[in-house]
């Protein structure tokens, strides 16, 4: 709600370290933002902490007459950048009309590809060649970094296509993700999706937990914050763990708690992670990798 969001902007403008982060870029992701009826409202109110508002959508809108497409227009007349995901299913019925407005909209996007093996990656990089490739000149350099991926996801294919995760990051080492001209400016944002085999191992993963030996940096233990994830109820939660990692060690609640009491939390937290991420350590020298310590911390933090 509205009024929420006020309470929120409130109280970050008087927490220095989270208006620092508000000021580099909020993202308003879901659920679905633009399912929100309020969700322009929200924009312009966290648009006092920042030029930088993102809204992320899965653009699986039918319309153009829908409400939740002229929500998503308004913000973009507002400035604000329309992020979206790239669902394959539903691509050239629902999404692929919209993209076209998008671009006559804003001058940035930013791509979400979730993909569970290389293909699935290659295939959907294809569907945006195809796309840039039927628009004006202005796109050639967004074509350019598209042809880079198809390259280096076709020899990667060729040469060990059940990569895992570390060669498949190998491989794709020193590719940049985004390009920026004066015309546009475009990202790739490519998540590995959650496929497990019939071991219980997961080939290409996101979050190295539990049985990836991947290992995650904590900057927090290194006295930085990063990006904090702020959720509907207030709960603020360090790093982008939006749940998924089970981080124990949490910031306090933006909407219930004063400054005093978000920054006291902050430092009981940020103790629990140093101590959390050397034990992570000891037992990763121990044979007892894996498992979880006191403090709360996921086992791979380090
Ligand atoms: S301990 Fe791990 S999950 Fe928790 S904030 Fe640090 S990196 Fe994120």
């Amino acid at each position: 709600m509205p009024e929420q969001a006020q309470i929120m902007v409130d109280k970050i403008l008087q927490l220095e370290v989270f208006h620092e982060l508000a000021k580099r870029e909020i993202n308003l992701t879901g659920g679905e933002p633009s399912q929100n009826p309020h969700i322009v409202e929200i924009f312009k109110i966290f648009r006092k902490l920042t030029p930088n508002v993102r809204i992320h959508t899965n653009l699986d809108i039918s319309s153009e007459k829908s409400q939740r497409w002229q929500r998503l227009v308004e913000i973009m007349k507002f400035s604000g950048r329309v992020d979206f995901t790239l669902y394959p299913t539903v691509w050239e019925s629902r999404q692929k009309p919209l993209l076209v407005k998008i671009l006559g909209l804003q001058k940035e996007l930013i791509v979400n590809m979730i993909f569970e093996k290389v293909s699935d990656l290659l295939s959907q990089i294809e569907t945006l060649i195809t796309f840039f490739g039927e628009r004006e000149k202005k796109f050639q350099s967004v074509l350019s970094l598209l042809g880079i991926y198809r390259a280096k996801l076709e020899s990667l294919l060729g040469e060990n296509p059940e990569c895992s995760e570390r060669a498949f990051l190998k491989h794709m080492e020193g590719v940049e993700n985004y390009i920026c001209t004066d015309n546009f400016t475009f990202g790739l944002n490519m998540i590995p999706g959650f496929y497990v085999d019939k071991n219980g191992v997961r080939a290409m993963n996101s979050q190295p937990f539990p049985k990836d030996f991947n290992l995650l940096e904590c900057t927090i233990p290194r006295g930085t914050i990063e990006i904090i994830t702020v959720q509907q109820t207030g709960e603020i939660t360090p790093c982008c763990d939006v749940g998924n990692l089970k981080c124990q060690p949490k910031f306090g609640n933006l909407l219930m708690d004063s400054p005093a009491e978000i920054m006291s939390q902050l430092e009981v937290s940020r103790k629990k992670m140093v101590s959390g991420a050397l034990k992570n350590i000891q037992n990763m020298n121990s044979g007892k990798a894996g498992e979880w310590v006191e403090e709360g911390i996921p086992p791979y933090c380090v």
